[in-house]
């Protein structure tokens, strides 16, 4: 899978959000966490934890899949990150905290983020908001990816 990487814009706003998450929280900044960090704050690809562990054993050969699991789900009880809510059984990490929704290719399992400004004005429906108190407001759309169409166009 090609990685596109975010603008340093972006990705020096998200390694600050992180230096004050971790000033806040009491969290070390461990390299080991830094590292995983750097990973999660560059990619856009929202990685399962299996992908940010082989991207980071490039810099810390001995780090453990069970380490990389835990950090992310320190970094997540520290709002650094969220799980995507995707498909059935793997867990993906997004550390895009600006508003955006889901586009998941069922077919290569990418997951696209898009911005998607009229849903987030959108008054909810009394049959919501009579479950209880919405906190937050996410889209998530399926189909097939362009890649994957012009993939199978192509045989
Ligand atoms: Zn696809
Ligand atoms: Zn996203």
């Amino acid at each position: 899978m090609q990685l596109i990487t975010v603008p340093d814009d972006v990705y020096n706003r998200r390694i600050r959000r992180f230096e004050s998450a971790c000033r806040d929280n009491g969290l070390k900044m461990t390299h080991q966490r830094m590292v995983i960090f750097r990973d999660l704050a560059r990619s856009t690809d929202h990685p399962s934890a299996e992908m940010v562990h082989g991207r980071v054993r490039r810099d810390i050969p001995t780090i453990s899949l069970d380490t990389v699991y835990r950090t992310l789900t320190t970094f997540e009880k520290c709002g650094l990150i969220f799980r995507v809510q995707a498909e059935a059984g793997q867990a993906r990490y997004d550390a895009g905290l600006e508003p955006h929704h889901h586009f998941v290719c069922t077919e290569c399992k990418t997951i696209y983020d898009f911005v998607w400004s009229e849903f987030e004005r959108v008054a909810l429906p009394d049959a919501a908001g009579n479950i209880g108190h919405v906190q937050e407001k996410q889209a998530v759309l399926k189909g097939i990816c362009r890649k994957c169409l012009d993939r199978a166009g192509s045989h």
